[in-house]
């Protein structure tokens, strides 16, 4: 029977480069990975694809979804609401596949605490060189309106506090280098044998 497979949280502020960094781990089949896409309130963005970038759905169903207890976390981020289907998680993992999540700080807090004693949990936790830095990446995105910028960035500063929630930390100061050290991660957990 296949190992169980991982379920890799990859975290940190909006604007940190999560989705660029998620999209080349992606690139690498040597690590198995499954993309768990989220259910969000949030009205979808220019080039966005409903069921690749998300499950766009209304207030209601998704109010529905956590009432059912469909999610396995979920969070209120700057007026909308994000959550991780749950029976999708479970069925990857159990097939082999290692589950990535990218998911905020609050939602993260959830699954550390569900998920406690699961020895196939890896909490990345992203951080940008500067807020400067992260400053210019969420005006570069050119999506948000200033109020939601102003937002974002205050957001931002609360969750840089979060690091030490999660095992490990990684700079996103050089993409090829940042994508490389979360590669490693990976790969040194699927080998070891005691989880
Ligand atoms: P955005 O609107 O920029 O796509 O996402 C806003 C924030 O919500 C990002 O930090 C993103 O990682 C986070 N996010 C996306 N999906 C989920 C989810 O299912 N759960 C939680 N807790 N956060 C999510």
């Amino acid at each position: 029977m296949a190992k169980r497979g991982l379920l890799i949280i990859l975290s940190g502020p909006s604007g940190v480069g999560k989705g660029t960094v998620r999209m080349e781990l992606m690139k690498d089949e040597s690590l198995k990975l499954y993309y768990s896409v989220s259910m969000t309130t949030r009205k979808m963005r220019p080039g966005e694809v409903e069921g690749r970038e998300y499950y766009f759905v209304s207030e209601d169903e998704f109010k529905k979804n956590v009432e059912e207890g469909n999610l396995l976390e979920w969070a209120k981020f700057v007026g909308n609401y994000y959550g991780t289907p749950k029976s999708i998680v479970e069925k990857m993992r159990d097939e082999g596949k290692n589950v990535l999540l990218e998911i905020e700080v609050s939602g993260t807090l959830q699954v550390l605490g569900k998920l406690r004693d699961d020895k196939g949990l890896i909490s990345i936790f992203l951080v940008p060189p500067s807020i400067e830095d992260l400053e210019n990446r969420i005006r570069g995105r050119k999506t948000e309106t200033e109020e939601m910028i102003a937002e974002r960035l205050e957001k931002a500063r609360g969750e840089l506090r979060c690091g030490h929630y999660y095992q490990h930390e990684v700079v996103n100061d050089d993409l090829a280098r940042a994508v490389g050290e979360i590669a490693s991660l990976i790969k040194a957990r699927m080998a070891d044998d005691d989880r």
